[in-house]
């Protein structure tokens, strides 16, 4: 039965091995350990990334690796700032250095398409610069057919998701943190890690168009949610799995030129 699975932790070395000859997409969820408010656990951006990996791998035959669960810091504009208990972050050097390593060790063994999968917006233009390096590795190593795609799952959202989740509007995905997208995608997906009685609900908050050094917390709301999660519910987070599913494995399906099974 594992040998199916879409996890490589749970395969055997010999399952590995015969699951890479076949040249599949191998996942590599990034996220962060990171206050997501009163309301959403820590692991909110490792949960979600994996768990919509492992639905699109599903759809491609592809693997999943075990993700890169510390991020880099979190910002005031986007993630409510690295002060907060909890939030355990990497300095960018070393996050650049642990997905270039990955990469660098899966192209060791044979993979040749690789997604970068994140779920912390922090992480992308660090992604971006370890991607860059491994394929620098890579050309060094004589390999040249290693392609790499890096996405971030909310970026396939559509307008008409987009307009189920806010009927009266969104105020911007940066001040989306710890608001209605994710409280609804883990009250679909993992409901019995939902603080329901603690969802906040108050006016979203706002920067300057300048960030000072070190940074000023006064415009951050202190529950560390940048904008209302209150109108979150199950039924948008299914319609944002249900949409963003097929919408990632047909983007990956055309890039890498493989089939979607299901
Ligand atoms: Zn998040
Ligand atoms: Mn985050």
């Amino acid at each position: 039965m594992p040998q199916s699975s879409v996890r490589i932790a749970d395969l055997t070395w010999y399952d590995f091995a015969a699951r890479v000859k076949d040249d599949p997409i191998v996942f590599l969820p990034t996220g962060s350990v990171e206050q997501h408010g009163p309301h959403l656990p820590l692991f909110t951006d490792v949960i979600l990334p994996v768990a919509v990996a492992e639905a699109v791998a599903a759809k491609l035959g592809g693997l999943v690796a075990p993700p890169v669960t510390y991020g880099y810091k979190s910002q005031p504009k986007s993630g409510g700032g690295n002060h907060f208990p909890g939030t355990l972050s990497l300095d960018a050097s070393v996050f650049i250095s642990l997905v270039r390593n990955i990469i660098n060790e899966l192209a060791r063994h044979g993979v040749r398409k690789v997604v970068l999968f994140d779920g912390h917006m922090e992480n992308q233009w660090f992604l971006v610069e370890a991607a860059d390096l491994a394929l620098r590795d890579q050309r060094a190593e004589g390999v040249h057919d290693l392609k790499i795609v890096k996405l971030g799952y909310w970026e396939f959202i559509t307008k008409a998701t987009e307009a189920a989740l806010f009927p009266e509007g969104m105020p911007s995905w940066e001040l989306e943190h710890a608001a209605v997208m994710e409280t609804s995608v883990m009250l679909h997906l993992r409901p019995d890690l939902v603080r329901v009685d603690k969802i906040p609900d108050h006016p979203a908050a706002s920067f300057p168009p300048y960030d000072v050094y070190p940074f000023d917390t006064t415009p951050i709301p202190p529950d560390g949610v940048l904008s209302s999660a209150k109108p979150a519910s199950a039924e948008k987070g299914a319609i944002v799995i249900e949409q963003v599913v097929p919408d990632i494995a047909a983007s990956l399906a055309k890039v890498f030129g493989k089939p979607t099974e299901a």
